[in-house]
């Protein structure tokens, strides 16, 4: 079988009739066609961060030997961090999964062939749904795969095998800026362009490190001809807080004071756009009298900022044509994230800073499809941005797929955290995580694994056997990764890109679009899933989903046209022109509601769950460690070149006076303490990391052993930025 299989991979030129390769075996085990590019350089947009750069991947003897960034290309212009140079090379690692493996009754993962994997994968998840019902099954999906394969999991997950709850692992990064735009704007959409790097004469960043985390982003602001004031919020002086014009180290989570006080005093001096405010959005005055009370003094006192430094800010932003307003995790990982994010957005609205070149509230996304996953995973908005609960767009989308609208669920997915919570509380008997690790990534792990371990049945479908996930897996599904498919991701500014197969997957491992329809055999709705042969097809099926939405792309004909265009950002219709390469949203002030007006949201300030006491007197701080790293390390943690630019063990920053307190010299291997639990760490002292405050990589894995577990109310992100802690040295941890 193996070796028929191989003859048809090397064979393929994408006209084999999916038919016979299906008849291979009972739920046909064949490739689909794979599209394996010739000799020469084929362009793939990176498949890491958001920022989208393009990469020239040089072919010979048909292989992929080499990758440089592509010069023509309007993200990156010749550009690429290192995870990109290097994106080829994590392909080849010793621990990707090759074949499907199956927990055995000794406890421990064999291999066994497709057939039994799907199978099982069927008789086992079916077997949950008859003893407790169809949503007792659920799903977590990833901003890691192609919109096309994200598209074709939702309608099988969701139409095809009766699962109501599944989310993707956006909800870590990005929920809160989907949710900030949807109530503010209408719609989740984000307003920028690169460009608008480029074009600003005043750039504040909110929460963001972007020299690191989207190094691209930055080469873009660094091509700023205008001499820009660069202004960093940020309670670290961050690598983007060091090359600024000015950083404002706000105390931790007191962004939100900072934000109504600049607003409030915006407004005191008339420094609004009263026009705009009047033409284009509601509810000004309510958030003016909300402000009012966000005085100088007391945001000093709350922010740990000085009242002339408040003011110079909000001068600052006075004074400037065109303000950018950039925002990222420090935002969106926080418990109450969502009116942070919209506090930005609001300052964008009343200084008129939005849909001009150079402005905007930018939400910079995470994964190299969050945006994609956001539109288009069917987790926890009906396809193309729709509401499950509306039966009209219920009624469009059976349209659309040929099924009957009682196949579409009537009620709202539960969110990541209410999913997690739902196998603790034995209402979710069977998980299938695809392409993510929250072993290794979900808040408070310890919790995450504790749940897994109740699970009847969990399933995790992944490129590598050796994740911290897969390692508590029932059944593991082997996927192929970025260069071995075909179809689009998404980025931060709405840019359609392609990714292109430049190698095989390894052994048996098939792409997540392939597994997904042999799914649907093994299931038995293959009535809804092989409606489509190839990724391209469902590339198709997106366009008539999104057709009269705000993200209508009917107007890209092809794969062929978005090579030929260098992406292509959301909304692309037939009557507009290709030639642009940089398109920003709200040029007419149009919103998304149904009054074509953006909405000013704002609550009050909410305490923080997990303050600093006597006992944990120490803020913990998390986020990106080095632009080498990617999130929990499991694909450039195989990389030596990437290894060679990052500490190989955890690590706590901690201020240089804190350390002096607590007797703790560089390089000393410390105890980091929380409620949750407490890990070893090598000190690294630095001044970066405020007195009171400790900062810890997301890169390693007992980071999350000690974060706490909660949530923003609306957007439901976890609060990965704000709980206790507190440092023991060993002296200090045999004594006590
Ligand atoms: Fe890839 Fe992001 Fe690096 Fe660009 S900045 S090469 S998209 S990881």
């Amino acid at each position: 079988m193996l070796e028929r299989l191989k003859k048809l991979i090397y064979q393929t030129d994408g006209k084999f009739t999916e038919e016979l390769r299906l008849e291979e075996s009972g739920f046909g085990l064949g490739h689909l066609p794979r599209r394996l590019r010739p000799d020469g350089v084929t362009r793939a947009v990176c498949g890491y961060c958001s920022t989208g750069c393009s990469l020239d991947v040089h072919i010979k003897d048909g292989k992929a030997c080499n990758l440089t960034p592509t010069h023509a290309y309007p993200v990156n212009v010749g550009e690429a961090c290192p995870k990109g140079w290097e994106a080829l090379s994590v392909l080849n690692a010793t621990d990707r999964a090759t074949t499907p493996l199956l927990r055995g009754s000794d406890g421990t993962l064999k291999p066994v062939d497709w057939p039994v994997a799907l199978k099982t994968f069927a008789e086992r998840f079916k077997a949950v749904q008859q003893r407790h019902g169809a949503d007792s099954v659920a799903y977590l999906s990833t901003g890691q795969i192609t919109n096309e394969e994200m598209t074709l999991l939702g309608i099988l997950a969701k139409f095809g095998m009766g699962i109501v709850h599944g989310d993707g692992n956006t909800r870590q990064c990005m929920a809160t800026a989907a949710t900030a735009y949807k109530q503010s704007f209408g719609f989740d959409a984000p307003p920028f362009t690169y460009a608008d790097f480029e074009e600003s004469d005043c750039l504040v960043f909110v929460g963001a490190n972007p020299c690191i985390a989207h190094p691209i982003m930055w080469q873009r602001v660094l091509m700023n001809q205008n001499n820009p004031e660069i202004i960093v919020l940020d309670p670290r002086k961050t690598e983007t807080a060091i090359a600024a014009t000015q950083h404002y180290a706000v105390r931790p989570k007191s962004d939100l004071s900072l934000l109504y006080g600049v607003a409030n005093f915006l407004i005191k001096n008339e420094w609004i756009d009263e026009d705009y405010i009047e033409r284009h959005t509601n509810s000004f005055e309510a958030f003016s009298r909300h402000v009012e009370e966000f005085t100088l003094d007391r945001v000093s006192a709350v922010c740990g900022i000085s009242e002339t430094q408040i003011a110079e800010l909000a001068a600052l932003i006075h004074r400037s044509q065109r303000v950018s307003f950039w925002w990222m995790v420090g935002v969106n990982q926080g418990y109450e994230a969502t009116r942070t994010a919209q506090a930005i957005i609001n300052l964008a609205l009343m200084t008129g800073n939005i849909g001009r070149p150079g402005t905007g509230a930018n939400s910079i996304t995470g994964q190299c499809n969050a945006m994609g996953s956001r539109l288009y995973s069917n987790t926890t908005n009906l396809l193309g941005g729709r509401m499950f609960t509306d039966a009209e767009h219920r009624g469009e989308i059976a349209e659309i797929l040929g099924i009957g609208a009682e196949r579409i669920p009537a009620e709202d997915s539960w969110a990541y955290d209410q999913i997690i919570e739902g196998v603790h509380e034995g209402k979710i008997k069977g998980l299938w995580i695809v392409a993510t690790n929250p072993g290794h990534s979900w808040i408070n792990r310890t919790f995450f694994e504790e749940c897994m371990r109740k699970l009847e049945f969990l399933v995790v479908q992944d490129m590598y056997h050796s994740t911290e996930t897969a390692q508590l897996a029932d059944l593991v599904l082997p996927a192929a990764g970025w260069g071995e498919k075909e179809g689009t991701f998404i980025n931060s500014e709405r840019r359609f890109g392609l990714i292109r197969a430049v190698a095989e997957p390894p052994g048996e491992a098939k792409t997540d679009f392939e597994i997904f329809k042999l799914i649907g055999r093994a299931w038995g709705c293959q009535d809804i899933t092989d409606r489509w042969s190839a990724p391209e097809d469902m590339f198709q099926t997106i366009k008539e989903v999104s057709r009269g939405r705000p993200c209508d792309i009917t107007g890209i004909a092809d794969y062929a046209m978005l090579e030929r265009c260098g992406g292509i950002q959301w909304p692309f219709r037939p009557e507009d022109d290709e030639t642009a390469t940089e398109r920003r949203l709200f040029e007419d002030g149009e919103y998304y509601h149904s009054d074509g007006r953006a909405q000013f949201m704002f609550e009050a300030v909410a305490p923080n769950p997990e303050p600093t006491c006597r006992q944990y007197p120490l803020v913990l701080l998390t986020g990106r460690g080095t632009s080498s790293q990617w999130h929990t390390q499991t694909r450039t943690g195989k990389s030596k070149i990437l290894q060679k630019m990052c500490p190989q063990e955890v690590y706590v920053e901690i201020n240089p006076r804190d350390a002096r307190d607590l007797s703790i010299r560089p390089g000393q291997q410390v105890r980091v303490v929380t409620r949750r639990g407490s890990v070893k760490a090598n000190a690294v002292i630095k001044p970066s990391v405020f007195s009171g405050q400790i900062f810890m990589p997301m890169h390693y894995p007992e980071t999350n052993l000690l974060t706490l577990k909660c949530f923003d109310p609306y957007s439901r992100q976890p609060s990965y930025k704000s709980c206790a802690a507190k440092l023991m040295t060993v002296q200090t941890e045999k004594a006590t």
